[in-house]
């Protein structure tokens, strides 16, 4: 008995068939489970230079052997694809119940391949897998879309599903089940082009586990812990909130655009500001610290809106990137992106470039359907979210990504659009904090805050502005951060309450593999899923040149930012060297032959060295 079902669906939308796989044993054990098994999939299937939105792209979605137990915060589901917003490889994590009822159900993961004729979704219960058709689903938000399914197969029935924004095609439209979400740099867009509206999963469970006294004794222990943690109450309390008030005072939190570290007002879209409205936790299977703070707005413009939200990423990009410290705009923007499927990063940092553009011109009303897109301005954000989720005029162009719009806009544009490898940057600056500025330009993804955290750096335990001595802790949080997502457990430190020991002999425990109860062991698997992305990646043309930050970060000095003011990253090129040095990468960013062999992954040398020429 083990915690692997061992199985996945594939779909293949073409055929309308579906067929049930053994996951390889070996794939278990070198890959353990969400974005390492996911990874190892895609590379494996997908040829290189495959067009994101063709039915040749893959989605590939996949648990973890923790999920579903009663572990705490370990059962998200990992989200993998080929990127339409960056063309690199796009990995993501969803949480909600939609990971634990489908391994619930008997099923690890779903591979979804082909493109349907017309709009389709995805049935799963005791009867069977059965593709359904989703003439009556397609063209409603995410929410009438849950509506609708449970009317259909019952309440109790769990959902995941593309919103209008998947359906036309934006390229950083997301996933969402219940109030949570997935899938940055556009999986929502694969589906919508594969016409894939949603997945609903009706599961008996429960989970066989290995050694369940054994697991049941460990856990005891880490719940225990976990009960008191202070780290793990404040998440509960506020949850990510709590870090704008701090990261504003010392420059990491940006404002307009990236154009400077001080926000006027911040203390109005504040943890306790924030709080005084909220009306109840929410959040993942099987956590007790249900991050989810849902909040309504009661009065004024936006009165009856609720969202569970924002969370720090998002007070940031529909609030302090665009001056706005409205609270009651930020719960009704939040909540629509999340009916509409849209990223919340990518659409905040879009509208900011927009912003910034109109600020000096380079756009005018005449570009921007009649709005006035003057920071602050949160009706003109709340008109530009809506557009965005339903690709109309103004909103299309910015639907496409600030690299693509600023292509298309011209006229120095592109100086303005921040992002990296086509991902829009989050809520760190990256002159306030190097060490993140390293992982945003090194990410295999793009700008992404969720693939390595520099946490003593963020905490102050080390110091934020040097730029030497940092690949090798960055290179440590990236893999750290991959093994985590290979598990898969929640990135917000303090609620999984596991050492890595404990962690180890949970994994054995649930699966009855040894191999897991070495925690180097684990943490290999983290590294060979990193420097396998990285593969996939030199397969279509990515290397060093890509691991940048946008010019402003480089040459401008950042303004009026606590400790951070005047600083620039100067010294990129030194990072990137002590990064690769620190991976077992060639200067030019690529894995190199002995690190590949060191790994397990001989098998991609050949590859490596045809594309890397
Ligand atoms: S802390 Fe939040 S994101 Fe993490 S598992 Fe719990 S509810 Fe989900």
């Amino acid at each position: 008995m083990s915690s692997y079902n061992g199985k996945l669906i594939r779909l293949n939308l073409t055929s309308r068939k579906s067929q049930v796989e053994d996951i390889p044993e070996q794939w278990m054990k070198e890959y353990l489970g969400g974005r390492g098994i996911g990874v190892r999939y895609l590379y494996e299937e997908l040829k290189p230079g495959v067009e994101p939105l063709s039915p040749d792209n893959k989605v590939i979605m996949m648990m973890g052997p923790l999920g579903a137990t009663t572990a705490m915060s370990v059962s998200r589901i990992a989200l993998v694809t080929k990127s339409p917003l960056t063309g690199a490889i796009a990995k993501s994590v969803m949480g909600g119940n939609f990971g634990a009822f489908l391994k619930f159900a008997g099923f690890d993961g779903i591979i979804v391949e082909g493109e349907a004729d017309k709009p389709v979704y995805v049935h799963i219960d005791k009867d069977g897998i059965k593709i359904l058709d989703a003439a009556e689903l397609w063209g409603l938000d995410t929410q009438q879309t849950h509506q609708k399914l449970r009317q259909k197969h019952g309440k109790s029935t769990q959902v995941a599903c593309i919103g209008p924004a998947g359906e036309k095609l934006v390229r950083y439209a997301i996933l969402i089940s219940d109030l949570r979400c997935g899938g940055r740099t556009g999986v929502g867009a694969v589906l919508g082009a594969k016409k894939l509206k949603a997945f609903a999963v009706n599961s008996a469970g429960p989970l066989k586990l290995h050694d369940a006294e054994g697991f049941k004794k460990v856990n005891k222990e880490v719940i225990e812990g976990l009960k008191t943690s202070p780290g793990r109450i404040k998440m509960s309390d506020f949850g990510t909130s709590y870090l704008t008030l701090g990261f504003e005072k010392v420059g990491i939190f940006p404002v307009k655009n990236f154009q400077e570290g001080h926000l006027e007002g911040v203390e109005k879209i504040g943890d306790e500001a924030l709080a005084s409205i909220k009306t109840k936790n929410d959040g993942c299977y099987g956590c007790m610290t249900k991050c989810g703070q849902v909040r309504k707005v009661t009065g004024g413009t936006y009165d009856g809106a609720v969202s569970e939200g924002p969370d720090y990423e998002t007070i940031w990009s529909l609030g302090g990137n665009l001056a706005n410290t409205d609270k009651g705009s930020l719960i009704a923007a939040d909540s629509l992106c999340d009916k509409l499927g849209i990223d919340t990063v990518s659409a905040g940092n879009s509208i900011g470039f927009a912003y910034e553009l109109y600020q000096r011109g380079i756009i005018t009303k005449k570009d921007t359907d009649g709005l006035e897109l003057n920071w602050g301005n949160h009706a003109a954000m709340m008109k530009l979210v809506d557009k965005i989720g339903n690709r109309e005029s103004f909103g299309k162009l910015l639907g496409e990504g600030t690299k693509r719009a600023a292509e298309q806009i011209g006229k120095g544009a592109e100086d303005y659009a921040m992002q990296v490898k086509g991902l829009e940057l989050p809520a760190y600056e990256p002159r306030a904090v190097k060490g993140y500025g390293l992982v945003l330009a090194t990410s295999n993804i793009g700008a992404s805050h969720m693939y390595g955290r520099p946490r003593d750096e963020l905490s102050g335990k080390k110091d934020r502005l040097t730029e030497v001595d940092k690949g090798k802790d960055i290179a440590d949080a990236e893999t750290s951060q991959a093994t985590q997502d290979t598990v898969i457990q929640c990135s917000f430190g303090p609620v999984t309450g596991f050492n890595s020991q404990q962690r180890s002999d949970l994994l054995v425990a649930a699966t009855g593999f040894k191999e897991f109860g070495d925690p180097a062991y684990v943490e290999k698997i983290g590294e060979r899923t990193l420097c396998l992305e990285r593969c996939f990646n030199v397969r279509e043309g990515f290397n060093r040149k890509d691991d940048t930050l946008p010019k402003r970060m480089r040459t401008e000095p950042l303004k009026d930012a606590g400790p951070a003011t005047r600083q620039t990253v100067k010294n990129l090129d030194g990072l990137l060297d002590e990064f690769y040095d620190a991976l077992g990468y060639t200067r030019q960013g690529i894995p190199s032959e002995a690190k590949l062999k060191e790994l397990g992954l001989d098998w991609v040398v050949k590859d490596i060295k045809k594309f890397s020429k």
